[in-house]
C-alpha cells in the first residue's frame, strides 16, 4: 500500500463537494467518522444541511446542458481519463474505503477498487451506445424514429457497505447518459465519495458534473429526493427507508429507481459437490463480514448433505481469521458499527430461544475486544418463519435448513418478501434450469455465490426493489425516450383530418 494519506488533512475543509469545490457543510451539525477495527474517531465534518442540498443541485442543473450538449465521444474520452486517474489512485481508494468501512484490504485492493476502475471502463464504452432502437415508416405518411435522451439532474442516496463502488454504480451511468448528479452518501461513510468526484474533475469532467453532499438522511437525504429541480432519484439502501423515498418521489413525480435489501437464499440439491456448496457458503456469507445484500443468509440444504455441508461450513467458518483490517492476511474485519455489531448479536441471540448456534455467536476479546468485531456465526434448527431465517440481519450469520423434495426446496428459496440475489448447487442441468427459472431474484447463480461484472444488471424482484445498476440496463435507466415523428406528404390536409373536420378528400 502506497503512501497514506491523512484523512483529517484530505478533509479539513470539509467533506462537501459541489460545483467543483470541497467545502464545509451548513447544517451547523458535526458528524464523527469512526474507525469500527478500533472504535478511535478518525475525522469530524460538518455535516451537509438542506441549503448545500440547494447549492448542490443549481450547481448540477447550471453544468446539465453543457454535458448533455458533448457528444456522445467526448463524454466517453472523460469516461476514459476517469477510469485511468482513478486506477492510478487505486491505493488511496482501497487505504480510504478500508479505513472507513473496517474492510480488510485485501477485499478493498481485489474487489471495490477494481471493480469500480472497471465501471468507470464499462460506462466509457457505453456512453457511445446510446441509441433509440426504432427508425422507419411505422404508418405510410411518416417516418419515425426514437432519441435516447439525458434527463437532467439525477438525485442518488447511497448506503455504508459498499461507499465506493455505490457510488461507481449511481454516478457512472448517469453521467455517461448525459446527465449531472448529486449523490449523498451515508453520512458514516463519506470519504470515497468525495474521492472519487474529486479523480473525475482530475480527469477534466467539468465542474457540477458530479456532486457530494455528505448529509443525514432525513434532511439533506429527503431534501434531495423532493428537491423540484432533482427529475430521478436512484436510491440503494434498506428496504424501510426505499418506501419512505419512494412515498416522496411519488409526491413529485420522480423517476425512482430503488436497490433494496436482500435475504438470499442458497438452495444445495442433493447431487451437489458438497466441498464446493461448503466452501461457496462460507465465502458467500461472510464477504464485507455479511455486509453485503446479495450475501449468502439462508441455505437450504437437501437432506442426504445436510450433515455433511453443516459440518464442513462449522469447521470451514473456525479458520476464517478476524483481524486488523489492513493485515494482508485478515479474512474478516469488523462490522460497520459498535451499534450495528449489536444488531446483528440480538438476532442471534433471540435465535439462541428457538435455534442453535453451531459456531460464532460472540464478539471476539483480547486485541479485538475494541472493535466491531463480530465471529462467524452458523445457526440450525430455526423454523422457516423465525426472524433470523425471515429478517435482513447484515452481518456474517449463515442459517441452515434441510429439506426433501426439489419442489420443497424451490418454495422455501422464494419464501422471504425479499427477491435479490440466490444461488443454486447442482451437477444436473434439468434441476439448475428449473430453480433459475422458478426463483424469484433479479440474480440466480448456478454452482457459485456472489461474483459480478460490469457488463450484467444487478437489482432485485419483490421487496428488493426495481431498477438496475452496472450493464446497459442500468444505462437506458438514467434516459428518457422521445419519439419523433415526422410527416413525408407535405400536404397541408391530411388524410387522417376528416376524423376531426369535413369528409375523406
Ligand atoms: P439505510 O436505508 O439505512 O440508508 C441508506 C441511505 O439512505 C443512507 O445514505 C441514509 O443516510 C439514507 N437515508 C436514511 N433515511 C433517509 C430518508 N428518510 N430519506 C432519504 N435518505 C435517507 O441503509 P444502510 O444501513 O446504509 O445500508 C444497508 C442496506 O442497504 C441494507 O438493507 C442492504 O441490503 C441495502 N443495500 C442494497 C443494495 C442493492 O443493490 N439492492 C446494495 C447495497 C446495500
Amino acid at each position: 500500500m502506497g503512501e497514506r494519506f491523512q484523512v483529517r488533512d484530505r478533509f479539513a475543509v470539509g467533506a462537501q463537494f459541489i460545483g467543483g469545490r470541497l467545502r464545509a457543510g451548513t447544517s451547523g451539525r458535526g458528524q464523527d467518522v469512526v474507525n469500527p477495527a478500533t472504535g478511535e474517531v478518525i475525522h469530524t465534518y460538518a455535516l451537509a444541511g438542506t441549503a448545500d442540498v440547494d447549492d448542490a443541485v443549481a450547481a448540477a442543473l447550471a453544468a446539465f446542458p453543457g454535458w448533455a450538449g458533448a457528444t456522445p465521444g467526448e463524454r466517453s474520452d472523460a469516461l476514459h481519463r476517469f477510469a485511468s486517474v482513478l486506477a492510478e489512485r487505486a491505493d488511496d481508494f482501497a487505504y480510504a474505503e478500508s479505513l472507513q468501512c473496517g474492510k480488510p484490504v485485501k477485499l478493498t485492493t481485489e474487489f471495490d477498487v477494481p471493480g469500480t476502475v472497471d465501471n468507470a471502463a464499462f460506462f466509457a464504452g457505453a456512453a457511445r451506445h446510446l441509441e433509440g432502437v426504432s427508425a422507419g415508416e411505422y404508418s405510410a405518411d411518416h417516418t419515425s424514429y426514437v432519441r435516447r435522451e439525458p434527463i437532467g439532474v439525477v438525485g442518488s442516496v447511497a448506503p455504508w457497505n459498499y461507499p465506493l463502488q455505490m457510488a461507481a454504480w449511481k454516478i457512472l451511468p448517469a453521467v455517461a447518459a448525459g446527465n449531472t448528479i448529486v449523490l449523498k452518501p451515508a453520512e458514516i461513510t463519506p470519504f470515497t465519495s468525495v474521492m472519487f468526484a474529486q479523480a473525475a474533475q482530475e480527469a477534466g469532467l467539468p465542474d457540477g458534473v458530479i456532486n457530494i453532499v455528505s448529509g443525514a438522511g432525513p434532511d439533506a437525504g429527503e431534501h434531495l429526493v423532493g428537491h423540484p429541480d432533482v427529475v430521478m432519484t436512484s436510491f440503494t439502501g434498506s428496504t424501510g427507508v426505499g418506501r419512505r423515498v419512494a412515498e416522496i418521489a411519488t409526491a413529485t413525480v420522480t423517476r425512482l429507481h430503488l436497490e433494496l435489501g436482500g435475504k438470499a437464499p442458497f438452495l444445495v440439491f442433493d447431487d451437489a459437490d458438497i466441498e464446493a456448496a461448503v466452501q461457496g457458503a462460507v465465502a458467500g456469507s461472510l464477504i464485507n463480514s455479511g455486509q453485503d445484500c446479495t450475501a449468502a443468509t439462508r441455505a437450504y440444504v437437501q437432506r442426504p448433505l445436510y450433515e455433511a455441508f453443516v459440518s464442513g461450513v462449522a469447521e470451514l467458518m473456525e479458520t476464517v481469521r478476524l483481524g486488523d483490517p489492513f493485515d494482508p492476511s485478515t479474512d474478516l474485519g469488523p462490522l460497520i458499527s459498535h451499534a450495528h455489531r449489536d444488531r446483528v448479536a440480538g438476532f442471534v441471540d433471540r435465535a439462541r430461544g428457538y435455534a442453535r448456534v453451531v459456531t460464532g455467536g460472540s464478539a471476539p476479546g483480547g486485541d479485538l475486544a475494541a472493535g466491531a468485531y463480530y465471529r462467524p456465526t452458523l445457526v440450525t434448527g430455526a423454523a422457516q418463519d423465525s426472524e433470523i431465517v425471515q429478517s435482513e440481519i447484515f452481518g456474517p450469520v449463515l442459517a441452515v435448513l434441510p429439506f426433501d423434495s426439489d419442489d420443497e426446496g424451490i418454495r422455501l428459496a422464494n419464501d422471504t418478501p425479499y427477491g435479490l440475489a440466490a444461488s443454486v448447487w447442482s451437477r444436473d442441468v434439468y434441476r439448475t434450469g428449473r430453480a433459475t427459472r422458478e426463483i424469484k431474484a433479479g440474480c440466480v447463480w448456478v454452482n457459485d455465490h456472489i461474483p459480478i461484472i460490469s457488463e450484467m444488471p444487478h437489482g432485485g424482484y419483490k421487496a428488493s426493489g426495481y431498477g438496475k445498476d452496472m450493464s446497459s440496463y442500468s444505462f437506458e435507466e438514467y434516459t428518457q425516450v422521445k419519439h419523433v415523428m415526422y410527416d413525408n406528404t407535405a400536404e397541408p390536409r391530411k388524410d387522417w383530418h376528416r376524423t376531426v373536420f369535413g369528409d375523406r378528400p
